[in-house]
């Protein structure tokens, strides 16, 4: 069987739905449909959460948020007129929102978390009435019902390890089982959680991963991974097949093609994820699969992403004492700040990290604290360095890649602040001043990929 989930732009319009039921309709494997919020139809339209959103800051803020509601409203009556279900649709999802907004009324968060629910939860419902009108047999699955329980910690929300054994009981019913993504009730309690942005793609995951699937499908508006950012080079190499590790480096490195938390589920039953398109339905897509046996290139990938800062400091005989770096480190999770990688030489270490989350007054305390509790007095930040990475299971076995890029980006004379490799050398990481991140990008993909103009 397999699991696929349609993002907000397979569901945008009705146009769009029609393709959703199209693909669904043309494999009897498809029985599990896992659904975002409709989203935007061309460039400057608006997300439906995105309005939801705007609608709970609306009331929180004292504001009624008609205006919000009505564009809502409209949306969702429009699909469902075009698609023959009803012409007062609007009024359901209406009643639904009030519904919402009255019964969290007393809980901000609770109201929050409600209303952004509310995109995807009336999509699934919507989607379903439109295959029954078409006597498809499909039934509408309320994730938190069904058994899925998410609990927060201080970064991310999961779900539990509960959660997998009761969903499982859904491969007992037949038919096609419509599941709305991005929710699920918290741990203990029938009030509704949300994951972060895009996280029906995490609702996906732990779907196929409870029901075992044999793939998960993951359509889109792209035809699938390629190895260097469309951006930057016209028709780059699509990615065929990629491992979990590769795509999760890629995904760091800002290739968002699915949300970063969403490997984990499949990745511990080495369920295969194939990226595709709605809108190209015949195309093959990327497979991302647990390993590989066959590589058509050394490098899979390149990313360049910017925003990162350093902190150097040096200490005469650092590799004699012991428990040093712990001591450094403690200072920066007192204050909160994760570390990215930490390049080091004998006497001295330098601590990548975001620039977003070393900011100014942070800095003040840390140079004053590793001065005071450890006497460093040579610490030196700076800011505006970019990280760009190259990815690829072959690199470990093949000799000579580290040279190549590190010529390729001396040959066109960008200066490498740092590189990082750890020991799966799976990743290459280079650090370079921002202002040569794409130009860096652009010169790798050159030299792996034969390419000559970008
Ligand atoms: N609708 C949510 C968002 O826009 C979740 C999702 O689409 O995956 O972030």
């Amino acid at each position: 069987m397999k699991l696929c989930k349609f993002g907000g732009s397979s569901l945008a319009s009705a146009e769009q739905i029609r393709k959703v039921c199209d693909i669904i309709m043309s494999d009897p494997k498809r029985k599990y449909i896992v659904v975002s919020a409709p989203g935007k139809r061309y460039d400057d339209d608006n997300k439906i959460t995105d309005l939801l959103i705007a609608l709970a800051n609306a009331i929180h803020s004292g504001y009624s948020g008609s205006d919000e509601i009505e564009e809502i409203c409209s949306r969702y009556e429009d699909i469902a007129r075009q698609l023959g279900i009803s012409d007062i649709y609007g009024d359901v999802i209406r009643q639904d929102l009030e519904f919402r907004i009255h019964e969290n009324r007393a809980n901000r968060l609770a109201l929050t978390e409600s209303l952004k629910a509310a995109g995807e939860d009336n999509c699934a419902k919507l989607l379903t009435l439109y295959l029954n009108s078409l006597e498809v047999e499909a039934t509408y699955i309320h994730p938190g019902e069904a058994g899925l329980e998410l609990e927060a910690d201080a970064r991310i929300v999961q779900a539990t390890d509960e959660s997998f054994l009761r969903l499982s009981k859904l491969k007992e019913l037949s038919g096609l089982l419509i599941i709305p993504g991005f929710f699920g009730y918290a741990k203990g309690s029938k009030q509704i959680l949300t994951f972060s942005r895009g996280g029906s793609d995490i609702t996906g995951s732990i779907f196929a991963a409870a029901l075992t699937v044999n793939v998960y499908e993951n359509f889109s508006d792209v035809d699938g991974v390629y190895s260097v950012s469309p951006k930057l080079v016209r028709n780059p190499h699509p990615i065929r097949e990629l491992t979990y590790s590769e795509m999760r480096e890629l995904a760091y490195g800002g290739f968002s093609v699915v949300h970063e938390e969403a490997l984990e589920p499949i990745l511990r039953l080495g369920i295969p994820l194939n990226i595709r398109n709605t809108n190209n339905p015949s195309y093959p897509g990327t497979m991302i699969v647990e390993e590989r046996f066959d590589y058509d290139s050394i490098v899979t990938g390149i990313t360049g992403t910017k925003g990162f800062c350093a902190l150097h400091f040096s200490k005469y005989l650092l590799n004699r004492e012991t428990g040093f770096i712990a001591k450094v480190l403690s200072i920066l999770a007192d204050l909160d700040i994760p570390f990215e990688h930490m390049p080091s030489s004998l006497d001295s270490v330098s601590i990548i990290m975001k620039d977003k989350v070393f900011p100014n007054d942070k800095e003040r305390i840390v140079r004053q604290r590793l001065y005071e509790e450890l006497s460093i007095k040579n610490v030196k930040v700076e800011r505006g360095y970019a990280i760009v990475t190259i990815v690829g299971d072959a690199m470990a076995q093949t000799v000579g890649v580290a040279a190549r890029a590190v010529s390729a980006l001396s040959r066109s004379g960008i200066n490498i602040e740092f590189v990082v490799q750890a020991s799966s050398e799976i990743s290459m990481l280079f650090g370079v001043k921002e202002a040569y991140c794409n130009y860096a990008v652009t010169e790798l993909y050159k030299t792996f990929y034969s390419y000559s103009g970008v």
